[in-house]
């Protein structure tokens, strides 16, 4: 079967590709087995060629054959997709993840919303144009921050939460990303209803995602925003002070998040829903007690250890049972996830 796969250079997409090419097979880090076939054939689309051979590259050989790219320089731009769909017939599924994720905003419309929205809409309506009966099921990576609402958090949080915004706070910067997404899932839905596709739509809504970075990363310096805070402690850029933590303190594991899109793909009961995925409570604090405990040789990196831990005495509960009851998923816990996170960022340092 073949799964269209967008933002393939992506820290999340590159697990679920790992995954994709090894499904049901193994753990989910290291999933490469020689003697597994992989179960589908993946086309990613990534930014640039350089992007592409990299990705290719960094597989081992016995997957090589199974993963193609296709270029698509900018998601945001009218019809973007339409030469990669065209170019690659009879794909069964597409996992949308392409979508900008980064502190640098400069222009919040054109460098945020317009490719979070429109890259959305976009890749809809070139399937529905040139691939509207072999794709099944759209997959979209959407966020918690489209359920979210700080500072005035509901007791529980679940599916049936939706975030809100306003223009104006969309275009301010410091809501800018939420707003995209928020956006960008709503415009999904409204396809669904308004165009009516054969295929279903599936939104994925994980919280901060931290963990292993790509395989195919070259240096940490490219790594994606939300590792950000393990790397700035293990490579000791937060030695004198600890960070103030965010608004949220949710995590949850890459590899659980890639879990979840792949055990989406195909399963009925999934279709049309939302499903939000958190793997627990964090905060920068206790990160950097996993990592003072689990790596001795990183202390003098570390923050001093009576940091204050900014963890908020009273905090909003979460609600994952429908994951874990429609997808299967099975989270990760704070110090598993932290100590693979830096595990692989050792490996790349
Ligand atoms: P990354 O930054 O690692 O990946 C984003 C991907 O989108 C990259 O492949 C990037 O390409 C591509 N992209 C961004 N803008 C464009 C554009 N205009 N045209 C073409 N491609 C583009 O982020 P993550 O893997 O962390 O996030 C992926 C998705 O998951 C995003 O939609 C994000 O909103 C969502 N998400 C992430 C969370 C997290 O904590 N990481 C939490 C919840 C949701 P390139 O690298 O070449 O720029």
């Amino acid at each position: 079967k073949k799964v269209f796969l967008t933002g393939g250079s992506g820290f999340i997409a590159s697990h679920i590709l790992d995954q994709l090419l090894s499904k049901g097979y193994g753990t989910n880090f290291c999933p490469y087995n020689k003697s597994n076939l992989a179960s589908y054939h993946v086309i990613v689309t990534v930014r640039s060629n350089i992007k592409g051979d990299g990705i290719i590259s960094a597989l081992p050989q016995e997957f090589k054959g199974d993963v193609s790219y296709e270029v698509v320089e900018d998601i945001a731009q009218e019809g973007a997709f339409d030469e990669s769909i065209k170019a690659n017939p009879n794909i069964d599924y597409v996992i949308h993840t392409a979508s900008p994720y980064h502190h640098n905003i400069q222009d919040p419309v054109k460098d945020f919303i317009d490719p979070a929205v429109k890259g959305t809409t976009g890749i809809l309506y070139s399937i529905q144009k040139y691939a509207p009966t072999s794709v099944k099921r759209v997959i979209v990576l959407s966020s918690t921050a489209t359920i979210v609402n700080p500072p005035n958090h509901p007791e529980v949080y679940n599916e049936e939460v939706y975030g809100a915004t306003t223009w104006e706070q969309a275009i301010s910067g410091t809501m800018t990303y939420r707003a995209s997404k928020i956006y960008a899932e709503r415009a999904a839905f409204e396809f669904i209803v308004k165009e009516k596709p054969s295929f279903d739509l599936v939104t994925i809504n994980p919280c901060l995602v931290f963990g292993p970075p790509p395989r195919h990363l070259t240096s940490l310096d490219a790594l994606n925003t939300s590792n950000h805070r393990t790397r700035d402690l293990v490579l000791g850029n937060n030695r004198d002070k600890i960070t103030p933590t965010g608004p949220l303190f949710l995590f949850v594991d890459v590899r659980d998040v890639a879990t979840a899109h792949i055990n989406a793909l195909e399963n009925p009961e999934a279709s049309g829903q939302r499903f939000m995925l958190v793997g627990g409570y964090f905060s920068n604090k206790r990160i950097a007690d996993c990592i003072r405990e689990l790596y001795p040789e990183l202390r003098d990196r570390l923050p001093p250890v009576d940091s204050p831990d900014d963890f908020p005495e009273k905090i909003f509960r979460f609600d994952v049972s429908k994951s874990k009851r429609v997808l299967g998923t099975e989270y990760r816990d704070l110090r598993t996830c932290v100590k693979d996170t830096v595990d692989g960022m050792l490996g790349k340092a």
